[in-house]
């Protein structure tokens, strides 16, 4: 068992200074004050968190864990995730998926890294597909995928809206998502389709169209990459009052010049009427982020990292002097709500013991997944199986 210490508890609501207890994976109590002389022989760890600030850890819900790219040829395919890339940012869920490279890369990898994962000790699912439709699948299906394997919550990420897109048709899309949604469906989960969104006019045209000539839900779509311009980010400020929008965190420090800046978006889009529970915000990370010119030519390519999920969650606060616990449900708890991972997000009695602890510069000092310690004063004390 663990007991943190008089911290600042936001769960994310700010709950004030508690006591937290943590025993096994989950968390146990939260009081204003936990005496543990009776059960002292039991062994506790106590931390003292006094003036540090205790948060549900973030979910990371657009990851390429097991690599992806190579839009450059072979020597530009991304390696996959190491835990540390998750823990150094106070991740401590991760959703991984597939993307450009639906012909040379593997769902069956990315379910064993989501195995391997868990086996470290952090939290992780993944959807099924690719950019491409038809999608590849495990089980020659996408309902079937979502609906029987356990690790899998959803499809995605199906490109629209790029010249990387299949450019699936109206009809295609719809089935496609209501294939999902019914998987979703018969195995208890979201069953939600993550899209990525490229640079095309009028990026969210292709989902009204498929909403408006079926009975899905808005809902039901999960677009990502929402800051990547300007013209998706003022459409998005429309779609996002009644879709979820995802704004991606680790492209922006490559591409100022197209890019709206993580915090800013989260601003803005507050500004703008999106409501707070439309809003998430995500990594990419181990995606390659490639910039091409005019004629289609590759002329720059980079790798985005989880942890930039953080870094923008603190400038929202620094920067665009958003409170934390106004903002931080856009790295918690609305993720966990939409991907409908019922223990995740919330530090709350039950749930699992994900918890972040930082200090008041906002450095974060420990990480805590699934009750154990794996950031101990700023050093991370479990690292992957192959890190030194
Ligand atoms: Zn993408």
């Amino acid at each position: 068992m663990i007991l943190i210490k008089s911290a600042e508890v936001y769960s994310p609501q700010f709950l004030g200074v508690k006591d937290v207890l943590i025993g096994g994976e989950q968390i146990l109590a939260i009081e204003d004050q936990i005496d543990i002389s009776t059960f002292k022989n039991l062994g506790v760890e106590v931390i003292q968190a006094k003036g540090k600030m205790l948060i549900p850890g973030l979910i990371d819900a657009h990851v390429h864990i097991a690599g992806a790219g190579g839009e450059g040829g072979p020597a530009t395919r991304t390696p996959e995730m190491q835990l540390s890339q998750m823990i150094s940012g106070g991740i401590t869920t991760v959703i991984g998926c597939l993307g450009t490279d639906g012909m040379t890369r593997s769902l069956n990898s990315i379910l064993m890294k989501v195995k391997s994962l868990r086996a470290e000790g952090v939290s992780a699912w993944m959807y099924t597909g690719s950019y491409q439709v038809p999608t590849p699948t495990i089980l020659g299906d996408v309902g079937k995928d979502i609906a029987m394997i356990e690790e899998i919550i959803g499809i995605g990420e199906i490109a629209l809206s790029d010249h990387r897109s299949s450019c699936p048709t109206t009809q295609e899309l719809i089935r496609l998502v209501e294939h999902a949604r019914v998987g979703g469906m018969l195995g208890g989960k979201a069953g939600i389709a993550n899209i990525h969104m490229g640079d095309a006019k009028n990026p969210f045209q292709p989902i009204y169209d498929a909403v408006n000539q079926s009975e899905l839900k808005l809902t039901q779509f999960f677009p990502t990459h929402c800051n990547r311009n300007d013209y998706i980010f003022e459409d998005a400020k429309e779609y996002g009052k009644h879709g979820y929008i995802d704004i991606t965190a680790s492209s922006y420090p490559f591409f100022p010049e197209y890019e709206i800046k993580p915090s800013r978006a989260i601003a803005e889009f507050l500004k703008a009427g999106v409501p707070l529970n439309h809003i998430t915000m995500t990594s990419d990370g181990n995606g390659s982020l490639p910039d091409f010119d005019e004629k289609g030519n590759l002329i720059k390519l980079e790798m985005g990292q989880p942890k930039s999920i953080f870094t923008e969650l603190v400038d929202t606060i620094k920067d665009e002097k958003l409170p934390l616990e106004k903002v931080l449900p856009v790295v918690t708890s609305n993720v966990a709500d939409i991907l409908k991972l019922k223990q995740k997000g919330r530090i709350k009695i039950g749930n699992d013991a994900d918890l972040v602890l930082m200090d008041k510069n906002y450095t974060i000092t420990e990480v805590f997944a699934r009750g154990k310690k794996f950031m101990d004063k700023g050093n991370i004390v479990i690292k992957g199986t192959y890190e030194k």
